[in-house]
């Protein structure tokens, strides 16, 4: 993997962590905003649902006391048989009724179990006194079972199956002389109370109204509502227990109710809790109406109150800043090291295989344009140190070459360097067809002058001839020290004359050297002919010089025709 594919794998695995980090955060505050919002929302919501209710409820209980404590009912309360009390009666009543929010109102008496009611319509004028109570019947229970409980009002939410109607009943104790001789109220409207109090279109909230054990006086959904519930035997109820899912969250409702209720402060406050209703968490507010004493409850499902998907344009700004800052990454990166790391590395392969750098490298006044131009100066230094050392290396092979073929006394050729010459020759002879001369010389009585004079005087008399050998020939012709005492030289181009020329001025001028210690060298000289062999040639002139030798020395004799010719000495 390159330094690019993992530089954004590893920053993007770092903001992907952040992220996640984040999120986790994000989630963790958000919830706790809703959760106290929530709280906030659900409190406002009970304080301003009961306070409606109330309102209301309260208003209505208010004129049903006054109707019980009215003079004139109370009189014929107690002597409920007198036509005329009973007339004035219920003309109070009528007056009361007109005050009463659903302009009705009921009165029934204890004793005779009578039933007056009137309603909106004045439906039932002159003949108030609708039907008789019975102890026996089960739909007159609540009756009997408010005077034998002895609560001086009640609330009871039931439909009277002989009026047709479902009302709110307001109920209060009619009282004479400290005895309870009835109960009269009035009723509102059920669906009225609800459409006003809990019907209300808000998406999300859910409010109801319990009674001191629980069951459900006031509810959106009818059927959940408890009728005429102060009159059932416990565990027949419907109760809030029916909306929540979990036991653990009606234990705790049971819990909060009562300890709502034994608050000893006018303002009972409002208690809050999640609760788990038809599977979704909802945020309940519960507060207690000791004036009515029923409970309100609010539940709130958060999810629609306050969805986390309000905040989804603080995520996708999130995730865009998230995806800006991977892109602006990448092309930071690139820009700043990537691209040039790969120019550099691209121009530091070009001069390890020697070719010239590019141009375009960046040059920049950073730590990349320092590295940059670093690089350039040690390229640039390689570049000279490689021509310097190619040269060098080329010199010294030529001196090298040079000094392999030179004799290092002399400065003349050696056998190797003369080797080399008399191939080349003996070549130039088949391809040019032109002959050369060959000379052999040969110190007379060299070892003698060593012995005497020392071997220093011996290699200065070697180098005299050599002087002597570079003075006499021409200087396209070729001298070498052959070995020893011994000397070659090429004369070419060259014929029978030039080399009896040459060779004798070579003989001559050596013996009238004025130099001491004097000396004098044999010679031996042989000129090529074209189908010779070079050991032919070289025989030849050994022979002349072995000749030359054996007769005396200081001779030159030259190898003519299967003869050797004397030619000076
Ligand atoms: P001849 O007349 O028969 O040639 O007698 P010579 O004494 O010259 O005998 P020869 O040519 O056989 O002897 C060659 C001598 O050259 C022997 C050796 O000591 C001497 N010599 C060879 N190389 C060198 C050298 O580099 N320096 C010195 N000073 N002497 C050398
Ligand atoms: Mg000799």
């Amino acid at each position: 993997m390159n330094l690019k594919s993992r530089f954004f794998l590893l920053v993007s695995g770092l903001i992907i962590a952040a992220s996640l980090a984040t999120w986790a955060v994000f989630q963790r505050i958000t919830e706790d905003i809703i959760e106290r919002w929530g709280a906030n929302i659900a409190e406002i919501q009970v304080r301003y649902d009961s306070s409606r209710l109330l309102q209301n409820i309260e208003r209505e209980l208010g004129l049903a006391r006054q109707m019980t404590d009215s003079e004139i009912i109370q009189r014929w309360a107690r002597y409920p048989d007198d036509p005329l009390l009973e007339r004035a009666a219920i003309e109070e009543m009528e007056r009361f009724r007109q005050n009463f929010a659903g302009r009705n109102y009921f009165l029934a008496l204890r004793d005779s179990g009578a039933y007056y009611y009137n309603n909106a319509d004045n439906e039932f004028a002159d003949r108030q006194l609708r039907y008789n109570l019975n102890p026996d019947t089960p739909t007159d229970a609540w009756f009997y079972q408010l005077i034998a409980e002895g609560r001086e009002f009640h609330l009871n939410v039931n439909p009277d199956e002989s009026l047709g109607v479902t009302k709110l009943w307001v109920d209060v104790l009619l009282r004479a002389n400290d005895r309870i001789v009835g109960v009269a109220g009035t009723g509102i409207d059920l669906d009225q109370v609800l459409q006003k109090i809990v019907d209300l279109e808000q998406p999300g909230i859910n409010t109801l109204f319990v009674d001191a054990n629980g069951a459900i006086q006031l509810y959106r959904d009818r059927r959940l509502i408890d009728y005429a519930s102060f009159v059932k035997p416990e565990g027949q109820k419907k109760t809030v227990d029916l909306l929540l899912d979990r036991p653990a969250d009606r234990a705790w409702l049971g819990n909060t109710l009562r300890s709502l209720k034994q608050l000893d402060s006018p303002d009972h406050g409002v208690h809050t809790g999640f609760v788990q209703v038809d599977g979704r968490r909802h945020l309940a507010g519960i507060t207690y109406l000791p004036s009515i004493g029923w409970y309100e409850i609010t539940l709130l499902d958060l999810d629609v109150v306050l969805p986390m998907g309000n905040f989804a344009p603080l995520l996708l700004v999130f995730a865009l800043t998230l995806l800006l800052s991977l892109a602006a990454f990448h092309v930071a990166l690139r820009r700043q090291v990537i691209d040039p790391v790969v120019a550099l590395e691209s121009a530091m392969e070009r001069l390890r295989t020697g070719q010239p750098l590019p141009r375009n490298l960046p040059d920049r006044p950073d730590e990349m344009g320092r590295l940059v131009t670093h690089f350039e100066r040690m390229a640039d230094s390689i570049h000279r140190h490689t021509r310097e050392l190619e040269d060098t290396v080329s010199e010294r092979t030529e001196a090298l070459h040079r000094l392999a073929r030179k004799d290092a006394l002399t400065e003349l050729f050696n056998r190797r360097g003369m080797n080399e010459l008399l191939d080349e020759e003996m070549h130039r002879m088949q391809r040019e067809n032109r002959t050369f001369g060959l000379i052999w010389l040969d110190i007379d009585n060299f070892k003698g002058v060593n012995d005497r004079l020392g071997h220093a005087t011996g290699d200065r008399v070697l180098q005299r001839v050599a002087a002597c050998l570079n003075a006499s020939i021409r200087p396209y012709d070729h001298a070498a020290r052959w070995g020893g005492d011994e000397f070659l030289v090429i004369l070419a181009p060259c014929d029978s004359e030039c080399l009896q020329g040459i060779g004798e001025r070579i003989r001559q001028s050596l013996e009238a050297s004025p130099e001491a210690p004097a000396i004098t060298v044999s010679i031996g000289g042989a000129l090529a002919q074209s189908d010779d062999t070079l050991e032919a040639i070289l025989l030849r002139a050994d022979d002349a010089l072995y000749q030359a030798k054996e007769n005396g020395r200081n001779q030159f004799y030259v190898a003519q025709q299967e003869a050797l010719v004397r030619v000076g000495g």
